[in-house]
């Protein structure tokens, strides 16, 4: 059976690595890294995903700036919100929590976001510096699963690797981020015609697609690494993502649990990404 690969583990090495670096500067009198969370209206998954990332901040020796914003909140002053905070120096992360209200453009928000501020990494001046191989801020989940991929110790040249999901924020950089690595990369979606036959062959499988065990046990290649970011909540309360977990980790040679796989790390690269951006602006690299 299959190894795990335990996100939580890995996230909490992450974080206690950043943390000692922040410790380190801070204590020769640079101020701390600043991030601001911005967050549009009440939506309760939104407010745990916002209280999870505030308190990892705290934790590690960030700061965090809440903007807490009605969902009547209009583009415009949304626009003067990010506008504000791209100017403070004491920001290096600027978070805009997604999804915004029906009335709110998250791309144009996204875009108005100082690049090097991103520490989501969904900016397209990012996506085009990982396009063209000259990474800039990372996605933060795709980022993650490759801290992952690390923990298996293989060599992803000319490995098979098959993304399922094309999204902008996971299932593309995604599939960016393994090309870098130099595996032979398949993107699947919504229209693909065969999706067993594509996972069948792949050495590695991520998959991104939101539907609950969509990637079946009995498609897994013996020995392949199963990465899982589907996150799904049954109504027993218990989270699920899109692999048929039980089936797939009998065939695989490592697979990440849901949850305590991708998850963790997602969070983990946020603070990574916001150290970086704090490094590079105190010129501290
Ligand atoms: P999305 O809905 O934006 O994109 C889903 C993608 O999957 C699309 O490209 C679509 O074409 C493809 N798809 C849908 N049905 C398919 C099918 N039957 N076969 C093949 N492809 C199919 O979703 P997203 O934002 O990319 O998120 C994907 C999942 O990952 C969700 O469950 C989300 O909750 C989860 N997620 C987890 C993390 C994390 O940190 N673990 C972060 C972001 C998203």
């Amino acid at each position: 059976t299959a190894r795990l690969l335990d996100g939580r583990a890995v996230g909490a090495t992450v974080r206690a690595g950043l943390a000692e670096t922040i410790a380190a500067y801070t204590e020769n009198g640079h101020r701390p890294p600043g991030l601001a969370v911005v967050q549009v209206g009440g939506d309760p998954a939104s407010s745990v995903y916002v209280a999870n990332k505030r308190k990892a901040c705290a934790k590690l020796g960030i700061e965090s700036f809440s903007h807490d914003l009605k969902d009547t909140v209009s583009q415009a002053e949304l626009d003067a919100l990010v506008d504000e905070l791209n100017e403070d120096p004491r920001i290096d992360g600027i978070l805009v929590q997604l999804p915004l209200p029906e009335h709110l453009s998250a791309d144009s928000i996204i875009n108005r976001i100082d690049p090097d501020k991103d520490v989501d990494g969904f900016h397209p001046t990012n996506i085009g510096r990982l396009a063209i191989r000259q990474p800039g801020l990372r996605p933060c989940t795709p980022f993650g699963v490759m801290r992952l991929l690390e923990e298996t110790g293989r060599d992803l040249h000319g490995m098979e690797a098959v993304v399922v999901g094309a999204s902008n924020i996971v299932g593309r950089p995604m599939a960016l981020e393994l090309l870098l690595a130099g595996a032979t990369v398949t993107v699947c979606h919504r229209f693909t015609e065969d999706l067993a036959a594509h996972v069948r062959r792949a050495d590695l499988v991520v998959a991104a697609a939101g539907k609950p065990g969509l990637v079946r046990g009995e498609w897994i290649k013996g020995g392949a690494i199963v990465i899982d970011v589907g996150i799904h909540r049954r109504d027993d309360g218990t989270l699920h993502g899109d692999v048929d977990f039980d089936a797939a980790a009998e065939r695989a040679g490592f697979i990440t649990p849901v949850p305590g796989g991708v998850g963790p790390m997602t969070i983990a690269m946020l603070m990574h990404n916001t150290v970086t951006s704090w490094r590079r602006r105190l010129g501290l690299d």
